[in-house]
């Protein structure tokens, strides 16, 4: 209610902005938090950016350490339901490597994410409108490295070269990739999981390739009317971007410049897309990267965007952190 009523004043684009926990290790070596949350009520964030200067920051929301999963999806949860009203919608977490993209869209067993949260969301208001509407709910996992598409569901997923095709005007697709129906969350619960141990393959490093690559969930959702008739489709997708740091150039040769490049130029591109929609531009630039090509039909028209902005309380962390917030609001 809350997201659609601001929503009417100010466009589709929503940013929430949530700030992870000092570490045990942070708390140990004894890491100022240079976050202030004291004006988050008036919307808006105080940045301690060096001695006195405080810079300020204003979002939709903000999520303190201290808030959980359950207050983070109360949030999220009007712009996934309206999948089912048939808008396509795109949640996306953004952020530094560790400020928690993967806690929040993934989350942990006992900590689940907006992820699951949004799967078992979807299966609750089906089933409350079971007499009016029939749904039909499918998942595809993929992960975009290198500005190449990996399908996490398939037998093996590196075999095949996969491109986005547009089917008809207003619909894109990626041909050959797997599309798994769900019918309850027990089954998401392990299409989830598959795709996930999906992305270990291959890498000898998990946590560094999925620092370095984007992974993305389309949830397709075909609804249909028994009233009228009337059937919709439409897609929701939930993305936990590669990490936003910076790397040093000096420190970079061969792969791992490549990667980098890729990157940035594909985060850029993601920010390109949505500050020119933002700015009602005749031109949006969604093929400049595979992740704006892929995510076309759910940014702008009158689909629904969410962007988590993620960051650290450390004062370690405080230019990224800074990098990330100016992302943010250039898209806001
Ligand atoms: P990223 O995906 O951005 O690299 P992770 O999600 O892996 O970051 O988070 C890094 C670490 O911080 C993980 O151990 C994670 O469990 C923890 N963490 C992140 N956000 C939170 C949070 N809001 N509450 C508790 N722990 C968190
Ligand atoms: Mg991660």
């Amino acid at each position: 209610k809350l997201y659609n009523q601001v929503q009417e004043a100010k466009g589709n684009i929503r940013v929430f902005c949530r700030c992870r926990p000092l570490s045990k290790a942070e708390v140990a070596a004894r890491h100022e938090t240079v976050v202030d949350f004291d004006a988050a009520k008036d919307g808006e964030l105080g940045i301690l950016s060096g001695g006195s200067t405080k810079k300020t920051f204003k979002f939709d929301r903000f999520y303190t350490p201290k808030d959980d999963q359950v207050d983070v999806f109360a949030d999220a949860s009007p712009v996934v339901i309206s999948v089912l009203d048939g808008y396509n919608v795109c949640i996306f977490a953004y952020g530094q490597t560790g400020t928690g993209k993967t806690f929040t869209m993934e989350g942990t067993e006992q900590n689940r994410g907006v992820n699951y949260r949004t799967l078992e969301e979807l299966f609750k208001i089906a089933k409350e409108r079971s007499e009016t509407f029939t749904y039909s709910i499918s998942v595809s996992v993929l992960e975009v490295y290198n500005e190449q598409i990996r399908d996490l569901l398939a037998a093996s997923p590196t075999s095949k070269k996969l491109e986005i095709k547009q089917a008809t005007e207003g619909f894109h697709n990626v041909p050959g990739i797997v599309e798994a129906k769900v019918e309850n969350t027990r089954e998401v619960w392990n299409v989830l999981q598959a795709g996930s141990s999906a992305r270990a393959v291959g890498s000898n490093n998990v946590n560094e390739h999925s620092s370095r690559s984007h992974c993305m969930l389309c949830i397709m959702v075909k609804a249909k009317n028994l009233m009228n008739g009337e059937c919709t489709k439409s897609n929701l997708w939930l993305v936990d971007l590669a990490g936003s740091e910076r790397l040093a150039k000096t420190d970079l040769q061969g792969d791992r410049l490549k990667e980098a490049q890729n990157i940035n130029r594909s985060l850029s591109a993601l920010g390109d897309v949505i500050s020119a929609l933002a700015n009602k531009s005749s031109h949006i630039p969604y093929r400049n990267s595979k992740l704006t090509h892929l995510l076309q039909d759910s940014l702008g028209g009158d689909s629904k965007t969410l962007m988590f902005v993620q960051i650290s309380p450390s004062e370690q962390d405080l230019s990224e952190t800074l990098s990330s917030l100016n992302f943010a609001t250039r898209v806001r």
